[in-house]
């Protein structure tokens, strides 16, 4: 019998007293990444909403209860007709659809009202950031096994931006798009998701006496879930939680969360 030595990446190797919390699997105790609570639902991160078909098998998933899980789904159909709007208008140039037939779900209509409205004026749509949100936590605590809800951690968000390419500079995105180097920051948790896409590089410098020497240098890369549809990054910086997402090689967004560390568990 051949042994099936491969080392499965996605396998969670951390924490016992963690994986409660970010680990999905049937008849177990686990508590709802969004609120702590006791946890009966799958959660997909990213949600399908945000993906094309055929879905990816292998989508990463976290514990979470159904009130949760339902409470956004809402805000959710919205995002996504948000964003296909958006991405009508500004990427094909259809300006069809804000005068085309009546739509049926309540949240598509809605959507398509924010965004004339957007196009007028660019704001900032409280709904799209509670679900940037939401999927900002999901990617945290399967990657790195941090911010989601629990009585011992507190978890608050310094920061929720997003914006479109077409109304951002080419270089601004480039940067938007890069690996983010994260040599001198704390690193995930050890047993973390986030480990298989820490690259070292190493990169040539000169010191003072002109003796070259090499340094290795460590960039998180992003996690590509669905070609050219949906990618993120997680990673810590500056000593805070940071979770990058691109939708549809179109819409970036940002959330940084500061995570009360003085509860932290030991390990
Ligand atoms: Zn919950």
């Amino acid at each position: 019998m051949e042994e099936d030595k491969q080392f499965n990446f996605n396998k969670f190797w951390g924490s016992p007293l963690i994986e409660p919390h970010v680990v999905f699997r049937r008849n177990s105790n686990m508590y709802c990444v969004y609120c702590g609570d006791r946890a009966d639902t799958r959660e997909h991160c990213p949600s399908r909403a945000f993906l094309n078909k055929p879905y990816p098998t292998d989508l990463p998933t976290v514990p979470a209860c159904k009130n949760c899980n339902n409470g956004f789904s809402a805000d959710e159909q919205y995002t996504r007709a948000y964003i296909n709007y958006l991405h009508e208008y500004y990427k094909n140039g259809n300006i069809d659809i804000f005068s085309s037939g009546a739509e049926v779900r309540s949240e598509n209509a809605d959507a398509r009202r924010a965004v004339g409205k957007f196009i007028q004026t660019p704001c900032g749509d409280e709904r799209l950031m509670r679900i940037f949100t939401k999927l900002a936590v999901c990617h945290a605590a399967y990657e790195v096994s941090a911010g989601y809800y629990s009585q011992e951690n507190t978890v608050t968000i310094t920061r929720i931006a997003y914006g479109i390419k077409p109304l951002l500079e080419v270089t601004e995105w480039q940067e938007l798009e890069c690996m983010e180097m994260i040599s001198d920051e704390i690193l995930p948790e050890i047993g973390s998701r986030a480990f298989r896409n820490i690259y070292v590089v190493e990169m040539e410098t000169k010191s003072a006496d002109g003796a070259g020497c090499r340094m290795p240098m460590l960039f998180m890369d992003w996690v590509d879930v669905q070609e050219g549809f949906y990618k993120y990054q997680v990673y810590f910086k500056n000593g805070q939680l940071w979770v990058k997402m691109i939708i549809r090689d179109f819409l970036y967004c940002e959330v940084v969360m500061l995570l009360d560390t003085s509860s932290k568990m030991i390990y």
